[in-house]
């Protein structure tokens, strides 16, 4: 849901964009997404750690570099930048109302260039004198200086404006997609996964379309960990992760919930369908030989368990998540690679 503004917060929030800017600008940092957040902050003000921190490192005259950047976006931004998004679109929106004032004021400038025109003409179309003919000329160059001046002014910012809130357009842009996605697998993360679960609950309660939900988690993990080392684990990862995005297709969504957890939502999936899709999942992975691309050996195969529940009259978003968690915990518990459904649950 977007929130509502007031319009004294988006003034404060275009003066925030306003001055952020020009000061990455001129301290050379990059216009990343993690960086923008860090840098509205900053302006903004509201995280007084981050401010004297920020200080710290200007009085000192140290260089931001990329490292320092990074710092400061997982110590002090990470999970809440999504709040700077929200600001940083409302603040551009403004921004874009301010671009179409400036258009009208264009074309009003125009009419009143016309009305002129008109006035000269029926004052030749009489029998004007040589002091009247000379008062037109005047008259036509002195607002044809002022229109040319005005729309000359007016394109200047326009055209200034426009590469800004191109520039705004396409950093939001990048800081929305890079606060939904998961930087070591690059899929959905799991704010993108509670979006995408809002949105489905509210398909079915107003057009009744059943989805389903499944969690993933990969079989003993840890010691595929310990065997094979950290960074072949981190491929793993990235490799599962692939495998549940290309199954899910379009309508569907996986995310990384995080460690070795994985979560799909499958829409129009009754409980029925969501269980063969998933076997197909398991089967699928389970049936690939890895082969490191560090040593080129062959690292076996691995295996994952799937809990699955579907959504139900009065459900509420918490239910169905405990749901399928309770039936990936008995798939674990009835031996792994395989994949049990809340109805399993029920005839325990
Ligand atoms: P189970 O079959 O019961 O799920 O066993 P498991 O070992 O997979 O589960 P456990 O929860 O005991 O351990 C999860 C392991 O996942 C521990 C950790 O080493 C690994 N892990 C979590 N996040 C990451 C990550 O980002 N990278 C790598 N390489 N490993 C991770
Ligand atoms: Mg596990
Ligand atoms: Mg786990």
């Amino acid at each position: 849901m977007s929130k509502v503004y007031s319009q004294q917060e988006l003034i404060q929030y275009v003066d925030i964009l306003k001055i952020t800017i020009p000061r990455m600008n001129n301290l050379g940092i990059p216009l990343t997404p993690e960086n923008y957040a860090v840098w509205y902050e900053y302006s903004r003000g509201t995280i007084i750690k981050l401010n004297k921190i920020i200080d710290d490192y200007l009085n000192e005259g140290k260089t931001f570099t990329r490292e320092i950047n990074d710092q400061l976006y997982r110590e002090y931004i990470g999970e809440t930048s999504s709040e700077a998004i929200e600001e940083i679109q409302a603040a551009t929106k403004v921004i874009i109302e301010d671009l179409m004032q400036r258009m009208q004021q264009m074309t009003s400038g125009n009419s009143r260039f016309s009305s002129t025109l008109d006035e000269c003409k029926g004052i030749l179309q009489g029998k004007p004198d040589i002091k009247q003919l000379t008062s037109i000329i005047d008259k036509v160059i002195e607002e044809t200086e002022v229109v040319t001046a005005t729309n000359r002014e007016i394109l200047d910012n326009l055209a200034a404006m426009e590469k800004e809130v191109s520039t705004l357009q396409s950093n939001i842009q990048e800081l929305t997609e890079a606060s939904l996605t998961d930087q070591l697998t690059q899929i959905p993360n799991r704010r993108a996964f509670e979006k995408k679960l809002d949105s489905l609950f509210n398909d079915y309660h107003t057009k009744e379309s059943v989805f389903s939900l499944l969690l993933v988690d990969i079989d003993h993990f840890k010691k595929f960990n310990d065997t094979h080392g950290h960074i072949v684990g981190d491929k793993v990862l990235s490799y599962v992760a692939k495998c549940l995005q290309k199954s899910t297709g379009d309508q569907g969504m996986a995310a990384r919930m995080g460690g070795e957890e994985f979560s799909l939502l499958l829409p129009e999936s009754d409980t029925e369908k969501a269980v063969l899709f998933a076997d197909k999942v398991r089967e699928y992975i389970s049936s690939r030989k890895l082969t490191s691309d560090l040593t080129n050996k062959d690292i076996g195969s691995i295996t994952v368990s799937i809990g699955v529940s579907t959504c139900k009259q009065d459900d509420e978003l918490e239910g169905l998540i405990e749901r399928a968690d309770k039936a990936l915990y008995l798939a674990k518990d009835s031996g792994r690679n395989k994949v049990c459904s809340e109805e399993q649950l029920a005839n325990r």
